[in-house]
């Protein structure tokens, strides 16, 4: 292309990616609607990005260079194999509630999924203004399985707003993005955190921001929090799991096995039933939480299944 059509280069940051094209945000926040110069590698929400805007009115920017991605996303494709989804995240805010139900094993999946991708962790707990101050001490009583081994546990709820403060400190200056199940109070929390921006965002037509016409109902996208930092939402990262893992890595994701794991390993122990298992031992003097090592057996059970299943078709 002819580069007398565009400005010098610029820094930017990708907020949506629409197939060939990009939304890139410059410093001053404006938008601009950029092609992908074809040699780059796959660009994503969040990447880091130099490019140049166009001086013609109503033409595409280009996307010329994406800087290393300090953390990256992923997965599967049914294509690709694995395909990154976001890029620069530094924390995975792991929603769970006391409604439906408080599930340790979904949140040590999600942990797993954090430790491998060596992104910052926070466990949120929502709705607790369901609970009466016994239940509520009940529930704690049950997290400190997750503080004792260092990770942020924070109570929320978005009836009455408890908590939220809290919330919104541990985001602020950093790119997150939330998961849990369904019915957690993703969405609720979110429309707190974004007072309208989101909904304009969904709702809205992205030819507002870009001058270019183009719908952005489902895609990945990164949002500004009032008070600093970034949240990036779509359908598909809310549901951000495990599927990319294979079994050997499921034991790294539980960080605080590590120190018993060396003297397991010259046994070749399943630590399930090999007589003299450190892991197991540690459960029995209250080193390790038994929900843990039996979560971890359940993962790596349902991994089996999954491939098996996947296998035969
Ligand atoms: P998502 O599927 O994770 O996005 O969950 P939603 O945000 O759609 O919430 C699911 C349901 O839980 C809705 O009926 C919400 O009104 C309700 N809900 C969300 N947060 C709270 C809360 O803090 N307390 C109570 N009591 N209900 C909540």
């Amino acid at each position: 292309e002819n580069l007398s059509n565009f400005s010098s280069p610029r820094d930017g940051v990708v907020i949506s990616r629409f197939g060939k094209s990009a939304d890139v945000e410059d410093n001053a926040r404006h938008i601009y609607r950029c092609s992908i110069r074809r040699t780059l590698p796959s660009l994503v929400t969040g990447d880091k990005v130099v490019w140049r805007e166009s001086l013609e009115p109503n033409t595409n920017g280009i996307i010329e260079a994406v800087h290393t991605r300090h953390s990256e996303l992923v997965r599967p494709d049914f294509y690709d194999g694995v395909k990154p989804v976001a890029a620069n995240v530094d924390q995975i805010v792991i929603i769970s509630a006391v409604l439906p139900e408080l599930s340790l094993n979904i949140i040590d999946r999600y942990l797993v999924a954090c430790e491998v991708t060596n992104i910052e962790p926070i466990i949120v707990l929502n709705k607790i203004d369901l609970l009466s101050d016994e239940q509520r001490a009940e529930v704690e009583k049950q997290l400190t399985i997750y503080t004792n081994i260092g990770y942020q546990v924070l109570y929320v709820s978005c009836q009455n707003h408890q908590g939220i403060a809290a919330l919104q400190a541990v985001l602020q200056n950093k790119i997150s993005i939330l998961v849990g199940q369904s019915g957690v109070g993703k969405s609720s929390i979110i429309n707190l955190l974004l007072p309208h921006q989101l909904q304009s965002a969904i709702t809205g037509n992205i030819s507002e921001l870009s001058g270019l016409g183009q719908h952005t109902t489902t895609s990945t996208r990164l949002y500004h929090l009032p008070n600093g930092g970034d949240i990036i939402d779509s359908p598909g990262i809310r549901e951000f799991g495990l599927w990319h893992l294979e079994p050997e890595q499921v034991i790294s994701g539980f960080k605080e096995f590590d120190d018993y794991l060396g003297g397991c390993q010259f046994r070749d122990c399943n630590h399930l039933d090999t007589p003299g298992c450190l892991l197991q031992q540690a459960v029995r003097d209250g080193k390790i939480s038994p929900s843990r090592l039996d979560n971890y057996h359940r993962i790596l059970q349902t991994m089996k299944e999954v491939k098996a299943r996947t296998n035969k078709s």
